[in-house]
């Protein structure tokens, strides 16, 4: 079967990792608490940023936010190992910038994810994943964007998303632990 994943927030921890970088950056000291109990996508507000700032540091720490040591969420490395290992084909959708698109495989190669390099889609808009999505016929999809899901709702592909407080809202199937992902098909 065909799998396609999500990765920022949906198989790494990102917002949290680029929360942490800005404590370090704006020299704050905002607890995680705070992190978890943001109900938005954007992890700015607990810093007292407006969404053009925080979109502004954002943009300006991308790079560090993207190509340090970022976790990936408990056994979703090990998953798609697994996957694999039993004949299914992993594909990787992320609409991080194009620019960013070379790196981001390497580096998700390094962390151990198992990476095809023409499995590899990156830079399209959110609304665009779905064409992706489409012509792949993928069998699976996991993401944890809600802008991307409501897009995706009337294909035959299966949709999981991924759990955060921010799309909590979203009555689907939802996976909160990779581990489960061995007993979804
Ligand atoms: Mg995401």
């Amino acid at each position: 079967m065909k799998f396609g994943f999500d990765i920022d927030d949906t198989l790494i921890n990102l917002r949290q990792h680029a929360f942490n970088i800005y404590n370090k950056k704006l020299k704050k000291n905002i607890p995680l608490a705070s992190f978890h109990a943001l109900k938005t996508v954007e992890i700015h507000e607990p810093f007292g940023l407006n969404a053009i700032e925080g979109k502004q540091l954002w943009d300006s720490l991308r790079e560090e936010i993207y190509f340090t040591d970022c976790s990936p969420f408990p056994g979703a490395v090990e998953a798609l190992n697994e996957l694999v290992h039993n004949g299914h084909q992993v594909y990787y959708i992320t609409a991080r910038n194009k620019q960013f698109a070379t790196k981001t495989k390497e580096w998700m190669k390094e962390i151990g994810f198992p990476v095809v390099d023409h499995h590899f889609y990156c830079g399209m808009e959110d609304h665009e994943k779905i064409t992706i999505i489409q012509n792949l016929k993928l069998d699976y999809y996991f993401d944890d964007k809600p802008a991307v899901l409501e897009t995706l709702i009337d294909h035959s592909t299966q949709l999981y998303v991924k759990d955060h407080l921010y799309n909590e809202h979203l009555e689907w199937n939802r996976i909160k632990d990779w581990k489960e992902l061995k007993q979804l098909y």
